[in-house]
Parts: C-alpha cells; structure tokens; sequence
C-alpha cells in the first residue's frame, strides 16, 4: 500500500475522531488504549514516511 499524505491525514483523522467520541477518553482527561493504539499508529506513518 503506497504511504502518502492522505493516509498520514486519515490516521491523523481517525484518532482526533476517537477522542471526539470516545467517553473514557473525555471523561478521563486521558487517552484510553484505543487512542494510544491510533496515535501510535499515526507517529508510525509519519516517520515511515521519513518527516
Ligand atoms: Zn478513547
């Protein structure tokens, strides 16, 4: 699967909209394991992609 902008940009996306919805996240103050799988997953694109 090619790594472009667009990917980065829907992982960026897909965790700010977990943490929008998701209420441990939001009552918590904290990020819950899902959103630390989805911001992992998003640092790891960007480097991948070398930025
Ligand atoms: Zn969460």
């Amino acid at each position: 699967m090619p790594l472009d902008n667009e990917t980065i940009e829907h992982a960026r996306l897909a965790h700010e909209a977990h943490v929008d919805e998701c209420r441990p996240c939001q009552t918590s103050g904290r990020p819950c394991q899902a959103a630390k799988l989805l911001r992992r997953e998003y640092n790891n694109l960007v480097r991948r992609l070398g930025r």
